[in-house]
């Protein structure tokens, strides 16, 4: 088995001031953690909304608070935009005027075609753009949900545009690790692509299955509860997904997400065939290679071998406490 990391160490500053902008899930993870190790002199958090950045002082993520983006960059070494994806070509025109000359700009969000066609033209010449997506995350949103040790053992891709700045990716792909999470560099439409099949796709799949079951009048809505062990429960988790983000990830990666649920729809058909026609070896051949891809998953450390996902049962959980 893969051994995982237990976590980074404290680290010589990476930037001097590095400011996030949208202090949710994503950013005040990036904070605690940056501020853990001490990868940035300082962080400075601004978010549109005055109540999470009052949230965020309260847990005192970072070194100072801002509600306008414009405001929270200048000075900034590195500036990433932490904000749904719909949202962030908008903050990427609010802070360019106030960027300094030589600053990087990243990113945090899970589509990266669309964010690049869509930031690159508002930044100034000398601003080094550099788009990142941490694959790792959870179903929760705001600044309380974050954590700092979400980035460990996870992966971060980089994608900068052609002829990006090497020196500036590679100052990225220094935070990143200093955070813990393992950097790999692929192009945006790559990115897309894998992540529609790993990522995007399974939501749907989640949503879709709960949205049906929701709206099934054979099963009352007790019973939907009632026995949600059965499989159903774990797509519950990620059907609780934050609404905003992904509306936004299904908007801006339509062509992958439409290419890989063309595939999707004729392997479920082909499914559909086997059962109507009694095929159970070809069931149990399918069954077979989905199993050793998870085993595959759990021999890279991406997630646990114990059962149930590692979750204990109600027993077990009151034995710990
Ligand atoms: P989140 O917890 O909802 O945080 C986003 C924050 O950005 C919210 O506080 C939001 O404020 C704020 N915001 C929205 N528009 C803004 C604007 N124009 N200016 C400044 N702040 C603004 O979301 P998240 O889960 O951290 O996701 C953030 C990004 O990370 C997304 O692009 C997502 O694709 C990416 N990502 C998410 C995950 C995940 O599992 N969640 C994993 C990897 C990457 P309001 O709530 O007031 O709108």
């Amino acid at each position: 088995m893969a051994q995982r990391n237990l976590g980074p160490s404290r680290t010589e500053p990476v930037f001097d001031r590095l400011t996030i902008i949208g202090a949710g899930l994503i950013g005040s993870s990036i904070a605690r953690a940056v501020r853990k190790v001490g990868a940035a002199k300082s962080v400075v958090l601004a978010d549109a909304s005055r109540e999470v950045i009052e949230r965020a002082r309260a847990l005192n993520l970072g070194d100072s608070y801002f509600t306008s983006a414009r405001e929270a960059v200048v000075g900034a070494d590195i500036v990433i935009f932490c904000t749904p994806v719909g949202a962030i070509a908008e903050v990427a025109a609010e802070v360019a005027p106030a960027l300094k000359p030589g600053a990087i700009v990243s990113d945090v969000g899970s589509v990266k075609g669309a964010v690049v066609a869509a930031v690159g033209p508002h930044l100034p010449g000398g601003v080094h753009f550099v788009p990142a997506h941490p694959v790792a995350g959870t179903e929760q949103s705001g600044p309380e949900a974050g954590f700092a040790s979400l980035f460990v053992n996870r992966w971060c891709i980089l994608t900068p545009p052609e002829g990006a700045d090497a020196r500036a990716t590679q100052r990225v792909a220094t935070l990143w690790t200093a955070i813990g999470a393992n950097v790999e560099v692929m192009t945006p439409e790559h990115h897309d692509l894998v992540l529609a099949i790993t990522s995007h796709v399974p939501h749907l799949i989640a949503y879709n299955i709960v949205g049906t079951a929701a709206d099934l009048e054979a099963v009352t809505r007790s019973e939907v509860i009632k026995f949600s062990a059965g499989g159903f429960r774990d797509f519950t988790r990620i059907a609780a997904s934050d609404p905003t983000m992904w509306r936004d990830v299904f908007l801006n990666n339509k062509d992958a997400v439409l290419e890989m649920l063309g595939r999707f729809n004729e392997d479920l058909t082909a499914l559909q065939r086997m059962i109507r026609r009694g095929d159970g070896e070809g069931l149990f051949d399918l069954f077979t290679r989905t199993r050793a891809i998870r085993r595959g998953i759990v021999e890279v450390g991406q997630e646990t071998e114990a059962p149930d996902f590692g979750r204990q049962s109600a027993n077990e959980a009151e034995e710990g406490a």
